[in-house]
């Protein structure tokens, strides 16, 4: 059993590989966005809050996901949790920290994507493009102004926890720019090595 933060911008693949160690290892994936846009849509009051901000590809309160991180870290991890868009501030880091401890857990990789900004503009294009052609909703934060502002809201407030976590010693970088299944031979790699 494994917990682990899949770390990089928008665009950078995280969903993908998230999605992948599901599949391939039990692992319970915690998705921040995928909450808030569940709950932007509920139609609760926590969701019309939210929506406003995430349409302009702003973060939402560390409040929020920090309540909603917590309330799944008590429903239990299966395989381990994969922490895929959270945190993403230094604060959401320190609470996750404290959460995990509180539950007798501990982090074992963060796991940086890394990737640069070009490739993932085109990526997010193709992305809209892809939805788009399959005939399903285009993300609204991923037109190209907001993107925009995604961006720099990771570069302000999540790039930090790179050094953050480098200095904790659970930082690993792998090549986020490779192909899908080779992004994941090496993060299947750090898992392998870890869980020794
Ligand atoms: P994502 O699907 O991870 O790209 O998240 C979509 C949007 O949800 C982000 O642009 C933010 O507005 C919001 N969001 C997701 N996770 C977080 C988080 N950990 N902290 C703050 N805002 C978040």
């Amino acid at each position: 059993m494994a917990n682990i933060i899949l770390l990089g911008p928008p665009g950078a693949g995280k969903g993908t590989q998230a999605g992948k160690l599901v599949a391939e290892r039990g692992m319970v994936q915690l998705s921040t966005g995928d909450m808030l846009r569940e709950a932007k849509t509920s139609g609760t009051e926590m969701g019309k809050r939210v929506a406003e901000v995430m349409d302009r590809g702003e973060l939402v309160t560390d409040e929020i996901v920090i309540g909603l991180i917590e309330e799944k870290l008590k429903a239990g991890g299966g395989n381990g949790f994969i922490f895929d868009g959270f945190p993403r501030t230094l604060a959401q880091a320190d609470a996750l920290g404290a959460l995990l401890a509180k539950t007798g857990q501990k982090l074992d990789a963060v796991i940086q994507l890394a990737v640069d900004d070009e490739a993932l503009i085109s990526r997010i294009v193709g992305r809209a493009d892809e939805a788009r052609a399959a005939g399903k909703p285009v993300r609204p934060d991923d037109n190209p102004e907001v993107f925009a502002d995604r961006l720099r809201a990771y570069y302000k407030s999540t790039a930090p926890l790179i050094g953050y976590y480098y200095h904790a010693g659970d930082l690993f970088v792998v090549d986020g720019l490779a192909p899908i299944e080779d992004v994941a031979r090496q993060i299947d790699a750090v898992l392998t090595q870890q869980l020794q």
